[in-house]
């Protein structure tokens, strides 16, 4: 019994630990995977969140300093508005996010929101106004009503629905076994990345932050059902400064800017009409992808 508790009171133990000091589960999961190296002063204030614009101004950034990962990377997200960054894999994007979260702190460079440099205020009030949907959403061993009304303290089961209805996952729960009481994770069922996924979008509808954070956040779905949650993310995010962070170009069409990050450079901004009319890296990502998007559609048609 001792041996198969273990694992289990270490984890209640993280989760405890944790649950004092960040607010979100995604966090938790970011953190025991990235584990931070930041150095937290302490008596710092709290931020003082006003309508949510986020700054970065001349970051630089390396994991170690052999290698570089981001290069004077500035940009201005106007409160409500949404920011897409694309760019190959590896290229820094999800840095962005982490820097973001405060994961970790520019090597040089401030990123601020709402005019405050986030390295100097306390980094749980940076994290309660972020809301994320990460590329990889890991589950609780506990019920998807818990796993989804994590999002907010003394959140109703009415409001759980509502927002499962709106993330296209409420039927899918009401056809478990035990609906809303069905347990997740490790030791539950096992879900697919997508309804991970749909979990994730509906724990930040839940959360209702005023910035938020997509890190490809429909990756792991088929095409109806990414077009799908696509819209239910453009409605969460409208009057939200958003980070939208895409391999797909087709998600990201609708934002005020778009940037091309090319090994931790910003290599093209402007919105959907500007790069195409550039005729440069992102109008090449777009044509390659509009004909792989057709491809895939075609391949799931063929397929039912
Ligand atoms: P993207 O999201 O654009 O695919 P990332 O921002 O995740 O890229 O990563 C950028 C680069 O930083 C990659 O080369 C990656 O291998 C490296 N990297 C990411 N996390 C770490 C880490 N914790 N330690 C060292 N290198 C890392
Ligand atoms: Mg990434």
């Amino acid at each position: 019994v001792l041996q198969v508790c273990l694992p289990l009171n270490a984890l209640g133990f993280a989760y405890r630990e944790v649950k004092d000091a960040w607010v979100n589960v995604e966090r938790l999961f970011v953190l025991l995977r990235e584990k931070p190296e930041i150095a937290q002063k302490p008596d710092q204030p709290a931020l003082k969140i006003q309508a949510g614009e986020v700054v970065f101004d001349h970051v630089y950034f390396h994991y170690v300093p052999e290698r570089p990962i981001l290069f004077d990377i500035s940009f201005r997200i106007p409160a409500g508005k949404t920011l897409a960054v694309v760019g190959g894999s590896g290229s820094g994007k999800s840095t962005l996010a982490r820097l973001l979260l405060r994961f970790y702190d520019p090597i040089q460079g401030r990123i601020l929101v709402d005019g405050q440099d986030i390295a100097s205020v306390r980094v749980d009030s940076v994290r309660q106004v972020i809301g994320v949907v990460p590329q990889d959403t890991i589950l609780f061993n506990e019920s998807i009503a818990y796993n989804i009304g994590y999002g907010r303290n003394g959140a109703t089961l009415e409001d759980i629905h509502n927002v499962a209805r709106a993330a296209h996952i409420h039927e899918f729960i009401e056809s478990l076994p035990e609906k809303y009481d069905t347990l997740v994770g490790e030791r539950g069922v096992k879900l697919s990345g997508g309804e991970r996924q749909r979990i994730a979008v509906a724990r930040a509808m839940l959360k209702n932050p005023p910035i938020l954070i997509f890190d490809e956040a429909t990756s792991a779905l088929d095409s109806s059902s990414e077009n799908a949650i696509q819209r239910e993310l453009n409605r969460l995010s409208t009057n939200r400064t958003t980070l939208i962070i895409a391999h797909r170009l087709s998600t990201v069409v609708g934002a005020d800017e778009i940037m091309v990050l090319e090994r931790g450079r910003i290599v093209e901004r402007g919105t959907h009409a500007e790069l195409l009319s550039l005729r440069g890296m992102y109008a090449q990502l777009w044509l390659l992808q509009q004909r792989q998007e057709k491809e895939k559609v075609a391949a799931e048609a063929q397929n039912l």
